[in-house]
């Protein structure tokens, strides 16, 4: 098949299949096979990435995926249905979490929420750069949390002047509702590479919204 130019950094097979499992479940198979032919990708139709966590999947071809569906629902749209896609794929990781020691069980554990985020965060962002070039640090001061991906599979060689990575917002409130059982945190992109930045950094605020 033509590839158009490679980036040399690799997504792993079971997050991406993953991925193109719960986009059918949204999309609906024809949808979901349309979306592949147009990004390039209708290999996927017939062999989708097999269930391993083998780095294989270059990030070309996972930027190819977001830019379609972005171009074809709008961008709130396709920033809707990446966030729900990716809502899926953070089991996986989820259960990579598992074999972390200070991670794991976190969520069941009788602990403060903030130590909680964090070490569902920092588990998150250490599992994705070792089964993925997706190198993730975390930082953070008195009030939020950044997650800050500094090779981004979303946006690899896109340009825009907003940000684009929403499969990763959504894997980000997926792994705070996760470690805190069910809250939701505000979180947005505040750094984008698409927009000409260093790194694609996320805040995670460290207090729940309160639902009135
Ligand atoms: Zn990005």
């Amino acid at each position: 098949m033509n590839e158009p130019s490679q980036s040399g950094f690799f997504y792993p097979n079971h997050i991406v299949r993953t991925c193109l499992e719960s986009l059918k479940d949204i999309l609906g198979e024809n949808g979901l096979h349309v979306l592949l032919k147009r990004s390039g990708l209708a290999d996927w139709i017939e062999t989708p990435p097999p269930a391993d966590l083998e780095k294989a999947v270059d990030f070309v071809r996972f930027s190819s995926l977001c830019a379609i569906m972005d171009e074809f629902y709008g961008l709130q749209g396709g920033h809707g249905v990446a966030r729900r896609a990716s809502w899926a794929s953070y089991g996986v990781l989820r259960e990579a979490l598992a074999d972390i020691p200070e991670v794991s069980g976190w969520d069941k554990v009788d602990l403060p929420l903030e130590k909680k985020i964090k070490g569902a965060l920092v588990g998150t962002a250490r599992i994705l750069s070792g089964v993925s070039d997706q190198y993730t640090t975390v930082e953070e001061d008195d009030q939020s949390f950044f997650f800050i991906v500094h090779q981004c599979p979303v946006c690899w060689g896109r340009e825009y002047d907003e940000p684009l990575c929403h499969p990763i917002l959504g894997a980000l409130e997926e792994a705070t509702r996760w470690a805190s059982s069910g809250l939701k945190f505000e979180i947005e992109e505040i750094e984008c590479i698409a927009m000409g930045q260093e790194t694609c950094k996320f805040r995670v605020s460290k207090f729940p919204v309160v639902e009135s």
